[in-house]
């Protein structure tokens, strides 16, 4: 493998907001370049780029001859079985039924073949011939060269893009095709090396798992998230993984984006209305104890009372008697005289 075989251009603006200027990052040494990977922070956008950089042909014939997935059979279904905790996941966060899924470098198939084995219907898309051919023949799924051979007019409720956006060159274009691609209420997700680890990366001794030759840009949350808001989407989640160092995204449509906005509105004034209910049974459980004991002290007084008045009758009775003894006796005197 020689440094000649692989085609190298500068470029004189951001492959991202296309803004002139750049500041010296980093270099780092890459066994496939000669000249070594050169990194640039451009001063518009502040995203990480190469510059010089692999000509798009030359990430072709670089990526051609990767092994990395070269495996043998256990190897595979493993590495299925481990794909099938991606869409686990998935699932889960973004609340998506398995539907339709098109894998974007879907390289041998491995996440097709586990979200297949969820209920999703798998479409793939793999640049790479061999890869492609790899995964039809292993699984059968249809694996298509690029995005322009897709069936026309199908969409995809979930696009995942696994370790793919890195090696673009022009990453904002994709992003808006598979923005087309995708169903009104459907789920982008994305992965790459997170720059934001670069030192640990270097530390860890896995410099070129990201600063390799095919990586022309590279991505914190904040700059992916910016790149994704170019081509019209917006973020619903962001993680940047300190144990595997890359940096996950999952993006949809602003619509599908306020829907569950809405309902997360209508969900806290479900909450909140539930609280003041408890509250008032709470304040009506108060006041019903509250009345009880009145209740209790009125039959008192009511008990104390009957009393009195049985007193009084009492009293009444005798001085009737009295004053009917003194009326008699007055009668009789008068009789007497
Ligand atoms: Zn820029």
């Amino acid at each position: 493998m020689t440094t000649q075989a692989f085609p190298i251009e500068s470029i004189n603006a951001c492959p991202i907001c296309q803004h002139p200027e750049a500041r010296f990052v980093a270099h780092y040494p890459e066994p496939h370049l000669e000249i070594g990977v050169t990194l640039n922070q451009c001063l518009g956008c502040s995203v990480v780029y190469q510059n010089p950089r692999l000509s798009l042909a030359g990430i072709h014939m670089l990526e051609d001859q990767s092994d990395v997935y070269d495996y043998d059979a256990e190897q595979q279904a493993q590495a299925v079985d481990d794909r099938d905790e991606i869409i686990a996941w998935l699932e889960t966060m973004t609340n998506l039924k398995p539907r339709s899924i098109l894998d974007v470098g879907c390289n041998r198939g491995y996440l097709l073949a586990a979200a297949a084995r969820r209920g999703w219907r798998p479409s793939g898309v793999e640049l790479s011939l061999v890869s492609a051919a790899a995964a039809r023949e292993r699984f059968g799924f249809p694996i298509y060269p690029n995005l322009e051979a897709l069936p026309e007019g199908q969409l995809y409720d979930l696009i995942t893009c696994w370790h793919v956006v890195e090696h673009l060159h022009q990453p904002v274009q994709m992003l808006q095709q598979l923005y087309d691609l995708l169903t009104p209420d459907g789920v982008l997700a994305i992965q790459v090396p997170a720059y934001s680890f670069a030192d640990e990366y270097l530390r860890r001794g896995h410099s070129l798992h990201i600063f390799c030759a095919s990586h022309p840009v590279h991505y914190t949350a904040e700059t992916l998230t910016m790149v994704l808001e170019k081509a019209g989407f917006e973020v619903l989640y962001s993680d940047e993984s300190t144990e595997y160092l890359f940096l996950t995204i999952y993006a949809a449509k602003p619509s599908r984006n306020a829907q569950s906005r809405h309902n997360a509105e209508l969900q806290a004034q479900l909450e909140q209305t539930s609280q003041k209910l408890a509250w008032f049974e709470a304040d009506h459980a108060e006041i019903a104890k509250q009345l009880q004991s009145m209740n209790h002290y009125i039959r008192r007084l009511e008990a104390t009372l009957e009393v009195k008045n049985q007193y009084l009758e009492h009293l009444e009775q005798r001085l009737n008697a009295v004053n009917n003894g003194r009326a008699m006796r007055m009668l009789n005197k008068l009789k007497r005289s």
